[in-house]
């Protein structure tokens, strides 16, 4: 059993932040649906959730996903209808809480992320490791847009994951690379040591 089974992704375009601390609500982009649908069908997760207030934006995923849907465009790109199958469309976490419950009979755990650090944050290896060792566990995981989840977003969430830092200090990835390194460090298959040398 894949340990990304029971977790969910969602990517949050309300409450967000702006440079200068003001919180807004960002635009759906289409690079971000596909790539993060790709990542979610890469390791095998649950679902991906898209969550708007604006209904208008909530129609433009609906229209992404439709037009992969359609056979004539999907062989074009074989792989990318499988991906885009995983995505959802809710107006924001607690619709997200309630879409998950009514799939998985169970209310996720709702893990939000920041490139910020602060106090509590869960460490990747205890994630890891609870997803393993309790892999029927729902959870969720929250993604932001803009410059990051705003307070009261990550407020809503049961826990917070301590950031991806470097030694470079330099922290500014694209939400698309975030993901990427984020399920890959919870969920990414082991790899014997000295694999591909
Ligand atoms: N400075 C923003 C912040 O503090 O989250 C980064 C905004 S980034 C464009 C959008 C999203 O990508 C964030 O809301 C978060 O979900 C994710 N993200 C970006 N950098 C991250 C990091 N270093 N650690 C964890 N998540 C990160």
């Amino acid at each position: 059993m894949t340990p990304g089974r029971r977790l969910f992704l969602a990517l949050v375009h309300h409450p967000v932040l702006t440079a200068d601390g003001r919180t807004v609500t960002t635009s759906v982009t289409n690079l971000d649906v596909h790539d993060l649908a790709r990542s979610a069908r890469t390791y095998s997760l649950a679902g991906l959730l898209i969550a708007s207030p604006i209904e208008a934006q909530r129609r433009i995923v609906e229209h992404i996903v439709d037009y992969w849907n359609d056979p004539i465009h999907a062989a074009r790109i074989p792989g990318r209808r499988e991906a885009l199958a995983l995505v959802g469309v809710v107006c924001d976490i607690e619709e997200a809480r309630e879409r998950i419950l009514a799939e998985a009979g169970q209310a996720p755990i709702v893990i939000g992320t920041s490139a910020r650090p602060g106090p509590g944050r869960t460490s990747w290896h205890t994630l890891r490791t609870a997803i393993r060792e309790a892999p029927e566990t729902v959870r969720l995981i929250i993604m932001g847009t803009g410059w990051g989840l705003a307070d009261e977003a990550l407020r809503a969430c049961d826990e917070i994951l301590e950031p991806i830092e470097q030694a470079s200090g330099y922290n500014h990835l694209s939400v698309r690379s975030a993901t990427a390194v984020i399920l890959d460090r919870l969920v990414g298959s082991e790899r014997p040591e000295g694999a591909g040398t």
